[in-house]
């Protein structure tokens, strides 16, 4: 399929074990092995805010950049769309088996609603997925780009105790 400009997407990222993160002022948080479901929108530019996900090497700003340090993209699903129905999504997706708002106000910070990352056990199937998220399709990553995502390494701490760029 050819990549919209803008929509709405989710990322599924794996946890292979759990890992306590520092996350900007959210402070310290937990995130459990299993699935991390994030629900997010470009206005304009998906391409490339699909391609910083997946990249490691870039400083680490918004929430889910925190997350994607530990973490494993495995799945992304995007529909287009100029509504912002980030939250219609994660909402349906909170429904999934064992389900649940894995950090309140985690990339929800422009709105009202428990938050925009779900965490369920199991990694969720993708009848699922087409069921609960209408309209939305699964990207076909290349192998090569989860692999550099993979094991993701933080920047070294520079003097200031800031992270810098690689
Ligand atoms: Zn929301």
């Amino acid at each position: 399929m050819g990549l919209p400009t803008c929509g709405v997407y989710v990322l599924v990222i794996a946890m292979t074990q759990p890992a306590k993160v520092h996350v900007g002022r959210l402070g310290c948080v937990l995130f459990r092995q299993g699935y991390h479901l994030y629900v997010g929108r470009a206005r304009r530019g998906l391409g490339a805010r699909l391609a910083r996900h997946l990249r490691s090497d870039k400083r680490l700003r918004w929430h889910i950049d925190y997350l994607l340090a530990v973490g494993t993209i495995q799945e992304v699903w995007v529909a287009e769309s100029a509504e912002p129905p980030e939250c219609a999504w994660a909402s349906a997706l909170s429904t999934l088996p064992g389900a649940a708002i894995a950090m309140p106000g985690f990339g929800s910070s422009d709105c009202r609603c428990p938050g925009h990352l779900v965490y369920v056990p199991q990694r969720p199937a993708a009848r699922d997925m087409c069921r609960l998220l209408p309209r939305a399709a699964k990207l076909l990553l290349a192998r090569a780009e989860l692999q550099h995502t993979a094991r993701a390494s933080l920047p070294p701490l520079s003097a200031s105790g800031e992270r810098t760029e690689r």
